[in-house]
């Protein structure tokens, strides 16, 4: 695992005084790997790190509330966004349409929050290419740190999968030849964590947010 991050050593001048910096973490993952399990302990254990709420044009599963879970829109409503140039990134994932809205981040960092985006390899690719286009003191430029989540293995990618019992036998087919693809995006990010051992991963998931925090 690294311990530094490169685009934490672009940004620091020597003159300016160190401050305290919300950050906005990307994390990617192929399905099942865990990433769900490791971001909700993460949040239920720091206050100040928050979800970034996504829109998506997808159907609400199971218990999943309009504007908790995602911003559920139609199609229409999504590009008419895109159109606007709301999104800070948006990708089709799994046959549906994903994005993150700029406001949203913004927000929630002026708020004083750290922001967790649970993006695709698409939406986290679009966004590190989009850095280097943003001002050194803008708020995502400064707190931008991504990781990537991997599975062991595939077998047990594929056994945490039915084990979930989210989804059926063709989907869980479909996420699996995705994830051979995901996997291959691994080493764009600054971070990689293999979720194995569940206790050994979540260590290793606090150690890189902490020192991002500037807490280790
Ligand atoms: P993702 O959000 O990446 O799709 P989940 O967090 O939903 O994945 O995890 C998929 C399944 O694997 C869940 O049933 C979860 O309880 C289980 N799981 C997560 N991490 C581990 C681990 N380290 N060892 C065994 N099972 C795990
Ligand atoms: P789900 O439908 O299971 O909630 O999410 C499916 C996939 O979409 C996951 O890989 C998740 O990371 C990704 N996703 C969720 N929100 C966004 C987003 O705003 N942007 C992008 N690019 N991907 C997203």
């Amino acid at each position: 695992m690294e311990s530094l991050n490169n685009h934490e050593l672009i940004e620091e001048k020597p003159s300016e005084p160190r401050r305290a910096r919300p950050l906005m973490m990307v994390v990617s993952a192929p399905s099942g790997a865990g990433k769900s399990t490791l971001c909700n302990r993460l949040v239920a254990e720091f206050p100040n790190v928050i979800y970034s709420v996504s829109c998506t044009t997808r159907a609400p599963r199971g218990d999943e509330q309009d504007t908790v879970h995602y911003y559920f829109m139609t199609k229409k409503e999504f590009k008419e966004r895109i159109k606007n140039g709301e999104f800070l990134e948006h990708a089709k994932v799994h046959g549906n349409f994903y994005g993150t809205l700029e406001d949203t981040v913004l927000y929630a960092m002026d708020e004083g929050n750290h922001v967790l985006l649970d993006i695709d390899v698409q939406g986290a690719a679009q966004l590190r290419d989009s850095l280097v286009r943003l001002d050194p003191r803008n708020p995502i430029r400064r707190g931008f740190t991504d990781i990537f989540i991997s599975p062991p293995s595939t077998e047990e990618l594929e056994k945490r999968l039915i084990g979930r019992g989210t989804d059926g036998e063709r989907v869980i087919k479909k996420r699996l030849q995705n994830a051979k693809e995901e996997m291959e995006h691994a080493s764009k990010y600054s971070f990689q964590i293999v979720n194995d051992d569940l206790e050994t991963a979540y260590a290793d998931f606090k150690t890189v947010i902490l020192s991002a925090m500037g807490q280790s």
